[in-house]
């Protein structure tokens, strides 16, 4: 019931439609149903009537009926197109519902969930519930009207024939549930499978260039081959059952009139029974069967809506695990002054990631984290803008627990590149305007200038309205990696991580890009992981991390001395392929 009474609210806004919508449903009911009793009656007139008073009856019924189907019409019109309006509408609600939600929800939410998954689940949840929303009320209440109402009238117009009747019908009844249920079940299949044959291809294709490069077209061709075969097959399997639905539906409403007219017949041949209420009255058999069908399919349209809707509840109702304080305060005037303070980290119960860490940087200035992969730098760096909170300990940005303060303001204040650049749909100005929303041409230019990515930009036909992302003009990794820049220059945060920002390049672009980085770095506390031990030997500390915690630190003169991890790291790059020729000027 609580969930019904959350199904509900989303009615709210539409109430008016929503009556409209019954009122009209209900005129359309009782005109059908008034239909045969009109002819019933028609007959009797017929009979008794002279011939002038039939032609005379026959103007006045004229108009009276063209008034009742004019009537319905604009009834019907306004169920459909409204009725489904309104479903559309709700529809419309509830997706922009679940949007926010996955804007509120952190990142840990996003760990647990595939979200290719989660959506595509969703869309077809959606659906299903706003079938439910605009179909469900109407299709009952017209069903049930008209099967009310027609009993009525058949038990008024004969009761033993109506008692046989019934009898009939709820073997129908039986049947139809029975085999509604297979059917179903063979959609919920069909779903499933086509869900199966729709992630193969996205596979394939997104891994197209590597399928190529191993020539594994072969395999991938029999994969896809399977999960096309599994569709087909329940495909088919549906088709049988609704076969079988249809056609047993058909034979049992054939089955309903044959008796009605046996039995009909027998009560005519009995003279209980005038012959020209049969007619009536298998009219109104129709009026009472059809609805039957159309409650048989509610009932999985109800059970698909409902737990289509549940689905989109648990989702709607997940409570984000990070979220702002009640009391939570802006960060104003940025020092940047960075504080961990015995700080521990797990990602989940089991394994712990970060061990009692203590960091301390001062305003502007610049620590570098190194260590083997795994060992937990690029975690300690998304604790700083809350993307994860601290288990243990605090974080303290200019002195101030940064629970304490809002995300937004927070969030603000840190700018983050990464190796990963992702790029938005749309124009690079666009996407370095993410930075600053509103930002003028002149700053985005202006940042663009500052990343050394200006003049490649004006070389290009479109210049700052080349479109870039998913079908856009393809840029190289450093292209990219200049705009994120850009962006970040554009935001102008007091804190910056930089995260492996060139590990993907190659020297060449690495050394470019190094420069604008440590433009970007002046007068910013930054925290830098870097793969290439040259671009952190300035910074004022190095802290060496690994899976064991935190193993060293100090200057790139101290650690040297110390002779220890940090050196032989040093040594290998020094040594080894990834010379560096800025190595070697000490
Ligand atoms: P680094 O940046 O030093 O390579 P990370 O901070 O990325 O290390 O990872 C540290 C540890 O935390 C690794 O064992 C990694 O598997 C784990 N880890 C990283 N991200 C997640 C996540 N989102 N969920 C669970 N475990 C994670
Ligand atoms: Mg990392």
């Amino acid at each position: 019931m609580h969930i019904m009474k959350k199904f509900m609210n989303y009615y709210k806004p539409y109430r008016t439609v929503f009556l409209l919508d019954m009122i009209c449903a209900l005129v359309i009911s009782v005109i059908d149903l008034a239909f045969p009793q009109i002819l019933n009656y028609l007959n009797n007139t017929f009979y008794l009537q002279t011939k002038e008073a039939i032609l005379d009856s026959l103007v006045w019924l004229g108009v009276g009926l063209l008034i009742m189907y004019i009537l319905r019409a604009l009834c019907r019109y306004y169920v459909t197109a409204q009725g489904h309006i309104m479903g559309a509408r709700m529809e419309s609600d509830m997706r922009q519902d679940l949007f926010d939600q996955f804007e509120r929800l952190s990142f840990s939410y996003y760990d647990k969930n595939n979200t290719g998954e989660m959506m595509s689940k969703l869309v077809s949840d959606l659906f299903d519930i706003s079938e439910l929303a605009h179909h469900g009320p109407e299709n009952v209440f017209i069903s049930l009207l008209k099967i009310f109402g027609s009993f009525i009238l058949l038990m008024y117009i004969h009761v033993g024939l109506t008692l046989i009747l019934i009898g009939v019908t709820i073997l129908m009844l039986i049947f139809s549930l029975f085999q509604n249920r297979k059917m179903q079940a063979t959609f919920m299949d069909n779903r499933r499978k086509i869900a199966g044959v729709n992630a193969s291809l996205q596979d394939s294709l997104a891994g197209i260039r590597v399928v190529k490069s191993f020539a594994n077209e072969d395999i991938e061709r029999d994969k896809f081959a399977h999960s096309n075969q599994m569709f087909l097959q329940s495909k088919e399997n549906n088709y049988y059952r609704m076969g079988l639905f249809h056609a047993g539906n058909n034979f049992f409403q054939g089955l309903l009139y044959l008796t009605i007219l046996v039995a009909g017949g027998y009560f005519i041949a009995m003279g209980n029974l005038e012959p020209v209420a049969l007619a009536t009255y298998a009219l109104y058999v129709n009026i009472f069967v059809a609805p039957i069908e159309v409650l048989v399919e509610f009932t999985e349209m109800f059970q698909k809506g409902f737990s289509g809707f549940k689905r989109f509840l648990e989702v709607v109702e997940t409570k984000p695990d990070i979220v702002d304080a009640p009391d939570a305060k802006e960060l104003k005037e940025v020092h940047g002054v960075i504080d961990y303070e015995d700080v521990c980290f797990s990602y989940n119960d089991e394994e712990k990631v970060l061990d009692h860490i203590h960091i301390h940087i001062d305003a502007g200035k610049s620590i570098a984290l190194v260590g083997p992969s795994g060992g937990g730098k690029t975690t300690i760096c998304s604790l700083l803008p809350r993307f994860y909170d601290v288990t243990h300990g605090s974080i303290k940005v200019d002195g101030k627990d940064i629970r304490s303060l809002t995300l937004e303001s927070l969030r603000k204040a840190i700018g983050i590149v990464q190796q990963d650049v992702y790029l938005f749909t749309g124009s690079i100005k666009e996407n370095i305007a993410y930075g600053k929303p509103g930002a003028s041409d002149e700053e985005i230019i202006a940042a663009a200038k500052k990343a050394n990515i200006h003049e490649f930009i004006v070389s290009l036909p479109d210049g700052y309205d080349t479109f870039v992302g998913e079908r856009g003009t393809r840029l190289s990794g450093g292209q990219k990696q200049r705009i994120s820049i850009a962006r970040v220059f554009l935001k102008d945060p007091k804190i910056l991580i930089l995260d492996e920002a060139t590990s993907a390049l190659d020297n060449e672009s690495e050394r470019h890009i190094q420069k604008s980085l440590e433009e970007l770095a002046k007068n910013r506390t930054t925290i830098t992981i870097a793969h290439r031990l040259s671009t952190i030997r300035n910074a004022d500390e190095i802290i060496v991390i690994s899976e064991n915690g935190q193993e060293e630190r100090g200057t790139h003169n101290e650690l040297i001395a110390l002779n220890g991890i940090y050196a032989n790291y040093y040594r290998l790059q020094f040594e080894g392929l990834d010379f560096d020729e800025d190595m070697t000027k000490q």
